[in-house]
């Protein structure tokens, strides 16, 4: 960010200070859409940080680390800006919605790059792209499992074919994760998918990083803590705060993924937890008729690690239950 003062509508943050305010996106016939946002500009100048939760926004650890984030970091120990929106979707988070606006029915994390002249969900997505998220070098979109996904936490970020940017982007993913590392190329199923924020912010040359950590609308400290060290270790990393990176433990690329789902209708008795491995015909759940009579033993068909478990146990024919990652050792060198 170049200059001593950091603008974005009528939000103006002067060096060394925090300011908060809301950017307008449109209207319901009751009152204003916004979103809030926060610039912390720091003492000495330095890289810009976006930080962006809540574009689903009833996955909450990741809007609970924004907001702890842009409370405890102080402009006198900050080098550059961080610009945070710690709930983007305002109609959903007030709505408790999963994955989808009450306003337009659309899920804004497929409708990047927006239109000015779109719905609720398409204007959005434009300003908070063109408006915000731009203005930064660096972003980390906080996410988690949505209301109806029990998920275990990782990284991605999309590779865009410029080596500079795609090396940042892998570094900052590998500094976010507690292990997986997802990164997205055109024609693979891994996110971040095109149309995410991350995958069209990173498109734009800002190295954009997905942070995921969360579950099935709960707000469980230990979700957070994982947010919070993931962007204090980028942040620290890009030397905008004092102190080292902490990363813990081998990471692991995902190279593929699977999804089982149901052949049979029934109550799904699972075995396994999200983070489990997996064996190639492990059995992995029993589906109970409404009488107990087991119908069918469900077993992995491949090797993999347990990614997301959907909530629903009560499923029909066709029905997802896992979602899986094929796994291999992260190779630092591509
Ligand atoms: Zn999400």
């Amino acid at each position: 960010m170049k200059g001593d003062i950091v603008r974005i509508r009528d939000v103006e943050a002067k060096r060394g200070t925090t300011q908060r305010g809301f950017v307008r996106v449109g209207e319901t016939p009751v009152g204003p859409i916004q979103f809030p946002i926060v610039i912390i500009q720091g003492t000495k100048p330095g890289p810009t940080l976006c930080l962006t939760a809540g574009v689903h926004a009833a996955e909450y650890p990741g809007i609970a680390a924004v907001t702890q984030l842009t409370r405890s970091v102080r402009p006198e120990d900050l080098t550059g800006t961080i610009i945070a929106v710690p709930v983007v979707n305002q109609p959903m988070f007030q709505a408790r919605a999963g994955f989808l606006s009450p306003i337009d029915g659309l899920n804004l994390n497929r409708m990047f790059p927006g239109s000015p002249t779109g719905s609720i969900s398409e204007i959005l997505a434009h300003v908070l792209l063109n408006e915000v998220v731009v203005l930064a070098d660096y972003h980390i979109d906080c996410h988690g499992g949505d209301l109806t996904e029990t998920l275990w936490p990782y990284a991605g970020y999309s590779l865009t074919g410029n080596p500079q940017l795609d090396e940042q982007g892998k570094t900052l993913a590998r500094l976010y994760t507690p292990r997986i590392v997802a990164l997205y190329e055109e024609g693979t199923p891994l996110p971040p998918t095109k149309g995410s924020l991350t995958y069209t912010a990173a498109q734009r040359g800002v190295a954009s990083v997905l942070g995921e950590c969360g579950s099935a609308g709960t707000l469980e400290p230990a979700d957070v803590e994982i947010h919070v060290r993931g962007i204090l270790n980028v942040t620290r990393f890009l030397g905008m705060l004092p102190g080292d990176p902490s990363v813990q433990g081998d990471r692991l690329r995902a190279v593929g993924q699977f999804t089982v789902t149901a052949r049979r209708g029934g109550l799904v008795h699972l075995k396994i937890r999200v983070g489990d491995p997996l064996k190639s015909g492990q059995e992995i759940a029993e589906i109970h008729n409404i009488f107990g009579d087991i119908v069918d033993r469900v077993q992995s068909p491949a090797d993999g690690i347990a990614r997301i478990i959907w909530t629903h146990k009560a499923v029909n024919t066709g029905e997802p239950l896992v979602r899986c990652w094929i796994v291999e050792p992260e190779r630092l060198d591509g």
